[in-house]
């Protein structure tokens, strides 16, 4: 499915060749901005750690990529992404089918309410709504043991909320501080990316 939607890229349309392994091109998605930046994506799945069969709950889905990349490693793979904004949720959608995952399941309304009746995940990632009362919560009561949490931040709030739970659940703190070379006047300097942090655990 994945390679069929490969051969009918064009290279020389510009469209970014789209290898098997997460950390697609950010070119690859249609987003308003939204959107999970390939390095620290790459980083994210590799925490997630998705094996075959296994169901991602994807809250708070953005531009749905999370959700979309934990499918492509595997066919079987499943993802639920749960996106308050209408308008994202059709994106994600759009997102899904062009890059070969229209399975992917989209539920449109503000977690933790809009989680309630969905299958039981395997892994959890939030990457929006982390202040939501009683969200972090409810993702973790949804694991079982031996189940991932991953989650992303760039507020202090949420990192705030991160660093307590971490203390209490231990898991993995990191800080991922992307910066791309950009030109300056006529020589290249750093430009730096919001930095993500970022607690994973295992239940
Ligand atoms: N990982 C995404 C980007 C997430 S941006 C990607 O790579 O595309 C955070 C998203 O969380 C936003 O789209 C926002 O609308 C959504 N969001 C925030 N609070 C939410 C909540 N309580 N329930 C569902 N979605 C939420």
């Amino acid at each position: 499915n994945v390679v069929a939607v490969e051969c009918r890229r064009d290279p020389a349309a510009g469209v970014p060749r789209l290898g098997a392994t997460p950390g697609l091109p950010d070119a690859a998605y249609e987003h308003d901005g939204q959107l999970t930046k390939r390095h620290v994506r790459a980083a994210t799945l590799c925490a997630l750690a998705p094996a075959p069969g296994e169901l991602l709950w994807d809250i708070g889905g953005g531009s749905g990529s999370i959700g979309i990349e934990w499918m492509r490693t595997h066919p079987s793979c499943r993802a639920v992404a749960i996106e308050r904004v209408p308008e994202r949720a059709g994106r994600i959608s759009r997102n899904a089918a062009a890059l070969g995952v229209p399975a992917l399941r989209v539920v449109v309304g503000a977690a933790p309410t809009a989680l309630d009746g969905l299958p039981a995940p395997d892994a959890v990632f939030i990457g929006g709504g982390l202040t939501a009362p009683g969200l972090l919560d409810a993702a973790w009561a949804a694991l079982a043991p031996g189940g991932r949490l991953v989650v992303n931040t760039v507020t202090l709030e949420s990192e705030a909320v991160l660093a307590e739970r971490y203390r209490r659940h231990g898991g993995e703190l990191v800080k991922l501080a992307v910066a791309h070379a950009v030109p300056v006047g006529g020589f290249t300097g750093w430009r730096q990316a919001m930095p993500v942090t970022q607690w994973s655990v295992t239940k």
